[in-house]
């Protein structure tokens, strides 16, 4: 049997223990562990890469601690727009959704494209109607409330800025709460998956880097897999997904050189804040950040899951 291996983000951002009450804590690493079991629990059975970041994905957009599926933040118009993006490094098949609203699970819908060999990336009404036409599962406005992602909007509104997920007015706060998954299958095949809710208060069809292919999100079995969270345009300009496979291909980079090299240089130098995960072929895995905490959380083959938070 090969190595297998998963790791989990779900946001990365100024998370400080100081903020944060035993209670708090505790339920983001319940989150985290269950997702990571439930990615490996297939990966230990023999299921693929993309089953596995499929099933750890879904898991964490059905949980309303991260900005995602259910947990996802409110736009300008008080609505839900949610993107999403899988990839498979055995083939490079992709798919991706922008802007979806009501679709309960978009890494599902992500999914559907990408098993659609006319289809990559789709948005708005047209993949709510591709969704439907699929039988996916849609959930009203409740599925999608909370009054802590309500009180966010209204602090946003007030100040007419959009802010990414935990922003607080009056300080320099920022969480990315957008959720991701990494995985290699016994059978050496890789696969990427994240999921976000955007930015609270957003504007004008606004779409971070989390759905498209190359910047939020990218896989290839030659190289590795891997999925970003933090301010969705700098990874977007810096193409920062695909970046770290190109520096292994192109330059021989490790894994962890090429996540060192676009997190804490190219990023940081652009001012670009948040962080990765990513595996390679041979099971490394890296969790890397320039922010000050990462949701994260990882296992390999028969080991137990380890949960991190805080930088250290
Ligand atoms: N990268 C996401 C975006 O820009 C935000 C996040 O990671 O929380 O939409």
């Amino acid at each position: 049997m090969g190595k297998f291996g998963i790791a989990v983000h779900g946001g990365a951002g100024t998370i400080l223990r100081s903020n944060m009450t035993p209670e708090k804590e505790q339920s983001y690493l319940n989150a985290l562990k269950d997702a990571v079991q439930s990615g490996s629990d297939i990966l230990k059975s023999g299921g693929t890469s993309v089953e596995a970041v499929l099933k750890t994905v879904t898991v964490l957009e059905d949980n309303p601690l991260f900005n995602a599926g259910k947990g996802s933040v409110f736009t300008n118009e008080g609505k839900h727009s949610m993107d999403a993006s899988i990839m498979s490094g055995k083939d490079l098949s992709a798919g991706s959704v922008a802007s979806v609203t009501g679709v309960r699970n978009p890494v599902i819908l992500a999914h559907e494209v990408m098993n659609d060999p006319e289809l990559v990336l789709i948005s708005g009404k047209g993949a709510e109607i591709y969704a439907k036409e699929k039988g996916l599962k849609f959930e009203d406005e409740n599925y999608f409330y909370s009054e802590f992602r309500y009180q966010q909007y209204l602090k946003a509104l007030e100040t007419g800025k959009a802010r990414l997920d935990h922003s607080v007015d009056g300080s320099t706060e920022k969480k990315f709460g957008t959720v991701g998954a990494v995985a290699l299958d016994v059978n050496g095949d890789l696969a990427a998956a994240t999921s976000t809710g955007g930015m609270t208060n957003v504007k004008f069809g606004r779409i971070g880097d989390s759905p498209v292919i190359g910047a939020g999100t990218y896989a290839n079995n030659k190289t590795c897999a891997v999925s970003c969270t933090g301010d969705g345009e700098y990874f977007l300009r810096t193409v920062a997904a695909y970046d770290v496979s190109a520096l292994m291909e192109y330059r021989s980079l490790t894994l962890k050189q090429a996540c060192d090299e676009v997190v804490n240089k190219k990023l940081l130098a652009a001012g670009g804040s948040g962080g990765l995960i990513a595996i390679d072929k041979d099971c490394n895995i890296e969790m890397i950040f320039n922010s000050e905490g990462m949701y994260r959380g990882y296992s390999e083959n028969d080991n137990d899951v380890i949960l991190r938070i805080y930088r250290d």
